[in-house]
């Protein structure tokens, strides 16, 4: 029978300081007072931090962070969980993973100087005893992942050509906008602007030349939305929507004016224009205060229409529901 190999235990803790200095997954491990004790190879390649750097300080952060703060082995060490809020961008409860911490943050990586979004899990070891000797910090660089599905995202809701919201942006801010309004009677106004002659725009100076001139004017438009509850987006074609909520009729009328007066002069060339030399807009107003039993569409109905009387009368002109009669 071969002789029984026994390993007694500071061979088995070295054996586990070795296991996890060679562990895949970058990780750290801080002791109670939030000294680090243990910084691995991969935590070492992860951040560019060498271990003879940060064993035995709690100088940990300058590997992720540019200022000093907790990192999620610290919160956990002093029990300071109602900081996560302000300290990432997401974690999970601390109830839904026992006594751990779950979270995920932009880092800005100063020795790397390359931002990281990382996924942190952090678990505390308690001794038989029941206190607790030391915190481990697991971390996973999610990079890719986060800026592949903020793409998506943005794919969704902002329109490919202009870049500005798109329709569906557009119907989910309406719908909310208008519940809103209905909830505490407040006005909400919409304006939609057209491009003058803009089938003739395209004729004459191209397809690209069409995609070129509704960039710029998408980019006025946005400029024209400096409040964050407002929204520019383009409707559809060459038609554009801003949603202005808690504005009335005289304010949206002003935001209204004022694009048109800044389209007609930032100049864009249209020699196909029939009143212009330049790209003009026509722009229909309407602001309601909804009721219970109305519907959004009631608003789009009347910016349409006076968009149509503006049209009507002759292009290059804003026109308010209110002029209906
Ligand atoms: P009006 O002054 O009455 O608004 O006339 P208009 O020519 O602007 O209106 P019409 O609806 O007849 O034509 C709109 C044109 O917009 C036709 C369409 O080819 C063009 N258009 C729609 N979407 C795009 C786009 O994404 N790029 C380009 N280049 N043209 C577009
Ligand atoms: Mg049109
Ligand atoms: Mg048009």
């Amino acid at each position: 029978m071969a002789p029984q190999k026994t390993i007694n235990r500071s061979q088995e803790l070295s054996f586990a300081v070795n296991l996890m200095e060679h562990l895949v997954v970058p990780t750290f491990v801080l002791d109670p007072d939030c000294r680090v004790i243990i910084w691995n190879r991969a935590c070492e390649r992860l951040t560019g931090v060498m271990a003879e750097e940060v064993v035995g300080t709690r100088d940990h952060w300058k590997a992720f962070y540019a200022e000093p703060r907790m990192c999620l082995a610290d919160v956990l060490a002093q029990d300071k969980a109602t900081e996560l809020d302000t300290l990432y961008s997401y974690h999970t409860e601390p109830s839904e993973h026992g006594h751990g911490l779950k979270a995920e943050n932009w880092c800005t990586m100063p020795r790397v100087a390359e931002q990281l979004y990382l996924a942190i899990d952090a678990g505390p070891i308690y001794a038989e005893a029941g206190q607790l000797i030391a915190v481990v910090e697991t971390l996973r660089d999610m990079t890719d992942y986060k800026n592949a599905q903020t793409a998506l995202q943005q794919q969704a809701t902002l329109d490919g050509l202009t870049g500005i919201a798109n329709r569906r942006s557009y119907d989910e801010k309406l719908h909310i906008e208008w519940s809103r309004a209905q909830r505490y009677a407040e006005p909400v106004s919409l304006i939609l602007a057209d491009v003058d002659y803009f089938k003739r725009y395209n004729d004459h100076y191209g397809h690209q030349g069409g995609d070129e001139c509704l960039r710029r004017v998408a980019d006025m438009l946005q400029r024209q939305v400096y409040r964050p509850t407002d929204m520019a987006a383009r409707y559809g074609g060459e038609e554009f929507a801003i949603i202005l909520p808690g504005t009335d009729l005289d304010g949206a009328l002003t935001v209204a004016e004022r694009l048109r007066a800044d389209i007609e002069a930032m100049a864009i060339p249209h020699a196909g224009s029939e009143i212009a030399s330049c790209v003009t807009l026509s722009i229909g107003v309407a602001s309601l205060v909804p009721t219970r039993d109305d519907q959004e569409n009631a608003l789009v109905l009347m910016a349409d229409k006076a968009l149509y009387q503006a049209k009507g009368k002759g292009r290059n002109q804003v026109c308010s529901a209110a002029e209906e009669a």
